[in-house]
């Protein structure tokens, strides 16, 4: 599915040489190749606040607790996307509120989203599932309206950019109140074990998040919030301070990989492929295919055999999951993200795919349908 070797190989010696700087200084906590990735990855996005922190699911609790939600407060998200988006809402005892998505997009349905609205909603959590961002400006506005808040989640998406109907582009994690990613090893910009980060442009927020990230301090030994102990390794940072800047040619080179597999695959009518929002570059953190009803399986088996990894990204939707039952969803709430999570599967989507690859892989499935 990833070839992370390959892609190291290429860039070995630069990583090597980063690591080998942090061990001999041993500042492994906090040591100054943080603050340099940080502001590297602030110019990156044009950003004011990055916040590093040890994963992506730290990231949206950490994002969560800033905007200073209470238990019982409703937070408006997918049910088509990674456990981690609904567990940091479920672990701060708030209560996730699932909404439909877009059959084609995968993206949260922005026009189920204003019936889900109640006096209790707080937050938008939209996810920009498989490097494409979800209808933002419509979110913004929605979230404007309600006054409430929005946190992106971009483990997904990062460097994938949203245009606004006026012409203004942003990257994603940077349209909201505020953004958070991943940098798990399998991401589009990912490090030798974990990773995340937290964007703002608000200062007030930026400062929350730091504190929150720091067992809610901001002077050492001097606690005014109750907060958490999540921090990116400094031997992450140098290595993401290195791999940051090969992510523009990383995103394209899986757009080019995501662009063979259209060519090859546009002509079997019976398949489903990715299709690109208006609005929104995509990225291909997955390239996902759709296909055709009750034989997903049997596709899967089949290229399998063919030795052809794949992979479904998800299987169970949140709302059916044994740890959202208490929340009282039941089969048939959302209708198209049921459908697509027996219908979906991610083929190989990587920096390293071959042209070779990517014909072996297309020819199987060809062979599959005639
Ligand atoms: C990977 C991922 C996360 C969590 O990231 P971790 O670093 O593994 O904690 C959250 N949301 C989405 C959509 C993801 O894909």
């Amino acid at each position: 599915m990833v070839d992370l070797k390959g892609q190291h190989n290429k860039i070995r010696d630069e990583i090597d040489a980063a690591i080998k700087k942090v061990v001999d200084s041993a500042a492994f906590i906090n040591g100054p190749e943080v603050e340099t990735f940080r502001n590297r990855l602030k110019e990156y996005l044009d950003i004011k606040h990055v916040i590093t922190c040890g994963n992506g699911t730290d990231a949206l609790q950490i994002a969560l607790m800033a905007l200073e939600t209470e238990p019982g407060d409703e937070v408006i998200t997918t049910p088509f996307t990674f456990i981690a988006t609904a567990e940091a809402i479920s672990l701060l005892k708030l209560k996730p509120v699932f909404v439909d998505i877009h059959s084609r997009t995968f993206n949260i349905d922005t026009s189920s989203i204003e019936p889900a609205v109640t006096s209790k909603t707080k937050v938008i959590l939209p996810v920009h599932l498989y490097g494409q961002c979800a209808d933002m400006e419509f979110i913004m506005d929605l979230a404007g309206k309600h006054d409430l808040k929005v946190i992106e989640d971009a483990a997904q998406a990062l460097g994938s950019e949203y245009t606004f109907r006026n012409g203004i582009v942003k990257k994603a994690g940077t349209i909201g109140d505020i953004g958070c990613t991943s940098f798990f090893p399998s991401k589009n910009l990912g490090c030798f074990g974990d990773g995340g980060a937290i964007f703002t442009d608000d200062a007030e927020s930026g400062e929350k998040l730091k504190a929150i990230a720091s067992h809610g301090s901001r002077i050492k030994y001097y606690h005014d919030i109750t907060g958490v102990n999540s921090r990116l390794d400094t031997i992450q940072a140098a290595i993401l301070d290195v791999k940051l800047r090969y992510l523009d040619r990383y995103n394209i080179k899986r757009l080019k990989a995501a662009e063979y597999y259209n060519r090859a695959l546009g002509d079997i009518e019976q398949l489903q492929l990715p299709v690109r929002s208006g609005q929104s570059s995509h990225i291909f953190h997955a390239y996902t295919i759709i296909a055709p009803p009750g034989q997903r399986d049997a596709l899967r088996d089949y290229l399998s055999s063919k030795n052809i990894p794949s992979m479904v990204y998800y299987p169970v939707p949140m709302h059916l999951q044994k740890a959202y039952i208490d929340c009282g969803y039941r089969e048939g709430d959302f209708p198209v993200s049921e459908e697509l999570c027996k219908r979906v599967l991610s083929l190989p989507m990587h920096t390293e795919l071959a042209e070779e690859q990517l014909e072996y892989i297309c020819h199987a499935i060809t062979d599959y349908f005639t």
